[in-house]
């Protein structure tokens, strides 16, 4: 075993986790790593790999039994993220923006909304999380999108951008200004938003430079009639909402970024060890040695740290908001930074498309600018030690 499998292997897994995990890798290896390259060539929706994760349930894994879920611990979805993630990281975008999406409705719904809504998701249907818009990305407090009250009923108006899945989701989870409350950050609000509104439409999908199988998509909202029944909390309880969910939600990109970074190591540990050039192969060479050592180290050290605040999250632990940003942060660096050095090791194969790193290198980009950009999470982090001034 390389210290990356002993890692794996430390995990103690119970025995449905590890029957659970063993299906989705067999299923990521047999079905999903095969058509990745498709998928970003011709950037379809994968729905095949989507059908196939519905067929073996997996949506049911975080949502709650009585809204007809099966669910298993939040590590156990990392891994299974990950795993998905390493054989086509457009599959893992789309699974985890339903993660991502759901999260705040089974945190913060009603028993009607989550005896209405779940079971759905459970059964396969698609999320999305519906937060930016052009002039609201780094600072969502910024949005323009408005929610105004009318009798039973909310009247949405407005439009976002970039949203994963926003294209073929069938419940938005939108984040909006209460139109009767003053202030950026009090009026944001939250409601559900059902596929077919009459009103609401997907205006177009952006043509990306990796992840290209998944949907990332432009709506507008136009007096949309949405029930007050669909919306989360109280009015002005959305800004609480978008800050917990995405506690929950960026150890899930790290995972992502780590399923890139690991296809990345495994593809430039293999070509090194093949390519031979002055009469060696590549890793008998000790600038590339040196060079691979820093780069194991670092997915070895990250990985430990992905587990330690999965476990947070299993624990129920409070306050996790500067753990995950590290994770977040540290996590999707890497994956670029593997990504583009398993390039460089490939030398010109590596940059051409027979080649998985070339993809893998377009899609690690996301990773840092999506869930709060890295600049974003160094400035969380950095400000956490900020000592208040007496004055
Ligand atoms: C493929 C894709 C999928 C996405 N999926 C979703 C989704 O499902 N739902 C959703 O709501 N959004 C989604 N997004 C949007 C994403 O979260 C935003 O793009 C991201 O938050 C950055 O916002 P922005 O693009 O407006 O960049 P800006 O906020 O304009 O930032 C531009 C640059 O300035 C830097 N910057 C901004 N503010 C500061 C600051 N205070 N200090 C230092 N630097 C700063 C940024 O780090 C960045 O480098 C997605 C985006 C992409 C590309």
């Amino acid at each position: 075993m390389n210290i990356l499998e002993r890692l794996d292997a430390d995990q103690n897994w119970s025995e449905e986790e590890t029957m659970l995990i063993d299906s989705v890798r067999q299923f990521a290896t047999e079905v999903i790593a095969p058509n990745a390259a498709h998928y970003d060539k011709t950037s379809e929706f994968p729905w095949e790999n989507i059908n196939k994760i519905n067929e073996l349930g997996l949506n049911a894994m975080f949502i709650p039994e009585e809204y007809g879920g099966s669910p298993m611990s939040y590590s156990s979805y990392l891994a299974c993220v990950r795993i998905i993630s390493e054989a086509c990281a457009s599959t893992g975008i789309i699974w985890a923006t339903n993660f991502h999406a759901i999260k705040p409705l089974i945190e913060f719904g009603n028993e009607e909304q989550k005896q209405r809504l779940l079971p759905r998701i459970a059964e396969g249907g698609l999320a999305s999380l519906v937060i930016t818009e052009p002039t609201a990305g780094s600072d969502a407090t910024g949005m323009k999108t408005t929610f105004r009250p009318d009798g039973d009923d909310i009247i949405v108006n407005g439009g976002k951008i970039f949203i994963s899945n926003g294209d073929v989701a069938d419940i938005y989870v939108v984040f909006g200004k209460w139109t009767e409350i003053p202030g950026d950050k009090e009026s944001i609000s939250c409601l559900i938003l059902e596929k077919g509104t009459p009103g609401f439409t997907v205006t177009g999908t952006e043509d990306k430079m990796g992840t290209r199988g998944s949907g990332t998509a432009s709506l507008s909202f136009d007096h949309c009639r949405i029930p007050r029944a669909n919306l989360l909390c109280e009015p002005g309880d959305g800004l609480r909402i978008l800050l917990a969910s995405l506690n929950k939600s960026r150890p899930s990109v790290a995972a992502h970024a780590l399923g890139i970074a690991r296809a990345a190591f495994t593809d430039a540990v293999s070509y090194m060890n093949e390519r031979r050039q002055s009469g060696k192969r590549l890793l008998e060479f000790q600038g590339l040695q040196f060079n691979l050592a820093d780069l194991a180290s670092e997915l070895v050290l990250i990985e430990s740290w992905l587990w330690r605040v999965a476990k947070m999250v299993d624990n129920n632990a409070d306050n996790i908001g500067i753990e995950a940003s590290i994770l977040k942060m540290r996590a999707s660096d890497l994956a670029m930074r593997m990504a583009t050095d398993a390039v460089q090791f490939h030398g010109g194969y590596g940059y051409c498309k027979d080649y998985r790193v070339e993809r893998l290198m377009r899609d690690a980009k996301i990773t840092q600018i999506w869930e709060g950009t890295n600049q974003i999470h160094r400035q969380l982090i950095g400000r956490s030690f900020l000592k208040k001034e007496k004055r």
